[in-house]
């Protein structure tokens, strides 16, 4: 209508806020990190044997944060005899007494969490905000949820008889580091057993952080050992003789090699693995709501979640309406400083990384799908991608197929509901999706249909440490979260 086009040029177009600019806000905590850290094995800092150390460098400006000890054979070994050493009596201990350690570990992470937040976003490249609303409170969450299971075994399994399996080994990704990190260890302890953990390279120093702590808790030593190097070292974890138990999360391709490396042994496993999920939009779902969600499912984290909806499927009469808007909406994503209060998209977590995307971004343009940058200037030093779609993506491409861990969303379209669940499932993984409607109905039946560890509805991205998370597929299996979390970390008879 011109009379209001006059007004407002826009017409019904929702305008972002590109009409100001931002002043810097950066986050000024101190962190509190060493120039150097040591392997935590039974209670304190040692120097590795093999006496090496790397670098962990900040991915915003490449600038070195700290150096790290790099555990080899004999310091696994070590670790994993501390923990041997503490588990009688830590699993003999009360539940009850078991429990108010995790709760100290969680309070004192709260004391902490400003710092944490810090020094989780300077060594992994994440958005202060998302460091410090998400990864340390939901890390703090954790351990309190674990710690009320702590004297409740009976429940975990009603009418078996539930027993700790001893010491268990664990390897993490870099993706949320502090809060992988909670995932593994809280359910571990709760239920009595003893941990040897390695963190990933490029993101070690939260979880050395998080070993001070478990000294002002006064954890007795042994129960927890971190042991830091690159993929060798977790090799080394995972192959102990001592682990009763692996839980892994990473990529697919290392999970395999840990379950090769594993046949034949007696060991208990869980692995986290890839994904690739589906985000499904129907004509009748909200839609302003269903962009913001679109948002969130991949941009979240720089898009370095295994669960990210990287996958967006439109049903066919709404698409055109719905790319619009995104495009309208992620032209104010603000990527840049991490440690700016404002930033949205921080650095990629390491100059590997970003070659990932890099080659799988190419493969997109010359398979034919049609990719949308919007005008973004990014910072000279550190790793950096801009905020990435492509329309005219089919289920062939690399780009619907391949798991990108970056910010980079495929769009593919449907028209009915039955092509939305066989397109959504037509992938190696399982591991998360979404839907977007109007109609109760609907949801059940996707949730029912769709072959994937966890279904969000109207949302994306919600996590509870009471909600169990897990894949199917080549997205892994066993359960970490809530109850079903705890049986992957006991004996049952
Ligand atoms: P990896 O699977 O290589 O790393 C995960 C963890 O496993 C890290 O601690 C790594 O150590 C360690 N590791 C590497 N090789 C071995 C091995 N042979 N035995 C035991 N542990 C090992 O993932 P990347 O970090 O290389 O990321 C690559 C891809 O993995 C991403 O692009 C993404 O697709 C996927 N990924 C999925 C995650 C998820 O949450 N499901 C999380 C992270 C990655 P180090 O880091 O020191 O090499």
């Amino acid at each position: 209508m011109p009379t209001r086009k006059r007004n407002n040029p826009a017409g019904s177009r929702l305008i972002f806020g590109d009409l100001w600019e931002y002043d810097p806000a950066p986050e000024t905590a101190d962190p509190k990190l060493k120039g150097r850290y040591d392997l935590f094995i039974d209670g304190r800092f040692v120097r590795p044997r093999s006496g090496k150390y790397f670098p962990s460098i900040n991915p915003a400006n490449e600038r070195k944060l700290s150096d790290i000890a790099l555990a080899g054979p004999a310091d696994v070994d070590l670790a994993y005899r501390a923990a041997a050493r503490a588990f009688p009596k830590w699993s003999a201990m009360a539940g009850r007494e078991r429990g108010k350690y995790l709760f100290r570990i969680a309070r004192l992470l709260q004391d902490r969490a400003r710092e944490f937040a810090v020094a989780e976003t300077l060594d992994g490249g994440k958005p202060i905000k998302e460091s410090r609303d998400f990864d340390v409170p939901m890390a703090a969450a954790h351990f309190f949820y674990h710690a009320g299971w702590a004297d409740k075994l009976e429940y975990v399994a009603p009418g078996r008889r539930v027993s700790p399996l001893g010491v268990v080994g664990q390897v993490i990704p870099w993706n949320f580091p502090l809060l992988m990190l909670a995932w593994k260890l809280a359910p571990a302890l709760a239920m009595g057993n003893c941990v040897v953990l390695k963190p990933a390279e490029t993101t070690s120093i939260t979880a050395l952080k998080l070993a001070e702590i478990l000294q002002d808790a006064e954890l007795p030593p042994g129960v927890v050992n971190f042991v830091t190097g690159a993929g060798e070292t977790g090799a080394l974890v995972m192959g102990h003789p001592g682990a009763a138990k692996v839980a892994f999360t990473g990529s697919t391709e290392v999970g395999k090699a840990i379950m090769r490396q594993l046949a034949g042994t007696d060991k208990k496993m869980t692995m986290e693995l890839g994904g690739k999920a589906a985000n499904i939009i129907f004509d009748d779902a909200p839609i302003d709501q269903a962009v913001e969600g679109i948002v969130n499912a991949i941009f979240f984290n720089q898009g370095h979640v295994c669960c990210a909806g990287s996958r967006l499927l439109v049903q066919e009469s709404v698409a055109d309406r719905v790319v619009a808007k995104l495009k309208n909406r992620i032209r104010v994503l603000r990527v840049g400083d991490p440690l700016d209060k404002n930033t949205d998209l921080g650095a990629i977590n390491s100059r590997a990384q970003l070659a990932t995307i890099k080659r799988l971004v190419a493969s997109g343009v010359r398979e034919g799908a049609v990719m949308y940058q919007p005008p973004c200037a990014l910072p000279e030093r550190g790793f950096y991608f801009p905020p990435t779609l492509f329309t005219g993506v089919t289920q062939s491409h690399r780009i619907a197929r391949e798991e990108i861990f970056g910010p980079v969303l495929s769009i593919l379209t449907f028209r009915t509901v039955d092509e939305a669940i066989e397109k959504a499932n037509n992938t190696a993984y399982g591991l998360s999706a979404g839907v977007w409607t109007d109609k109760g109905s609907r949801i059940l039946r996707m949730s029912t249909e769709l072959r994937a560890g966890v279904v969000w509805a109207n949302t994306f991205n919600r996590f509870d440490p009471s909600s169990p998370f897990g894949g199917y597929k080549e997205s892994g299996f066993g359960r970490e979260g809530g109850r079903q979390g705890l049986i992957d970390y006991v004996n049952l008879a």
